[in-house]
């Protein structure tokens, strides 16, 4: 069974999570979006019993989106990191891809609701620099 691992910004949450990897979606919802702060979330979808939380279990929090049926931002409450959640009753953990402290075996397969992206989201288009621009 593959592992995987990841840690928060400030390295206070670390986790381990055992599971089979299903998918790979960046998604461009609008809760995404103000759960990241970002044009879009990118979450891997595991087949899994659960998360291995290593350290920090007590810095961490959760938030259910009240008219969500499941929409729930986890995250640690020092540094603001997305980090991974558990849907028992799915079998399945959701996990934002950016918390890993390795790369996943997985790639990215589509983005969805994209339907209802930001026009500034992810245009491929533009200029890119690897570091600030000059
Ligand atoms: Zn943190
Ligand atoms: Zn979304």
């Amino acid at each position: 069974m593959p592992t995987l691992s990841g840690s928060c910004l400030c390295g206070q949450v670390t986790y381990t999570i055992e599971g089979q990897t299903t998918a790979f979606y960046h998604c461009h919802c609008l809760r995404c979006r103000k759960a990241t702060g970002s044009g879009h979330a990118s979450n891997i979808l595991i087949k899994s019993t659960g998360i291995n939380w290593l350290k920090g279990t007590g810095l961490i929090k959760s938030y259910k989106v009240p008219a969500a049926k499941r929409f729930t931002n986890v995250f640690c409450s020092e540094c603001g990191s997305p980090l991974p959640r558990h849907f028992p009753q799915m079998g399945m953990v959701i996990l934002p891809a950016g918390s890993l402290d390795h790369e996943p075996s997985i790639s990215p397969e589509a983005r969805i609701f994209y339907g209802s992206r930001a026009d500034w989201s992810c245009d491929d288009d533009i200029t890119t620099f690897n570091e600030y621009p000059e």
